[in-house]
């Protein structure tokens, strides 16, 4: 049930590109994958850092959520994920401890993982997602 570790750290960009380019020259990352996933409205940029990967997000659609999230906030960090063993098993956890959620099961996320969002009502204003592998 608990984490193992912090899988990715979400952060909401304006410019892809610009982005990466921080990331790669001044951090001395590299970016290993770019890929869209049309269901949320986002293009993605990772990174690894040790086991914990930087997920940078663009919004294809200023209506999606990370458009409307740039909007209202700014650029900067978007959400948490933790690695679990079951984002089902973790999500019915959630819901027992009356945590709301926006995900009652799990979906597909990027790079194959599925995945599952906690409400940021119940999370102290952050956005919390929990990820399974379901390679591993
Ligand atoms: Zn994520």
């Amino acid at each position: 049930m608990k984490p193992s570790h912090i899988e990715h750290i979400g952060i909401a960009v304006q410019n892809l590109e610009e982005q990466i380019k921080y990331y790669e020259e001044v951090l001395g990352l590299t970016c290993y994958n770019i890929e869209e996933v049309a269901d949320q409205k986002v293009k993605t940029a990772f990174f690894m850092v040790g086991q914990t990967k930087i997920e940078l997000l663009e919004s294809t659609d200023p209506e999606g959520p990370i458009g409307k999230f740039i909007e209202k906030k700014g650029q900067g960090i978007h959400h948490i994920a933790f690695a679990v063993e079951s984002v089902q098993e973790f999500l019915d956890h959630a819901a027992s401890k009356e945590v709301a959620l926006i995900d009652k099961a799990p979906r597909a996320g990027a790079e194959g993982l599925q995945i599952g969002f906690l409400h940021p009502k119940s999370t102290n204003g952050v956005l919390t997602e929990v990820c399974e592998n379901p390679k591993k």
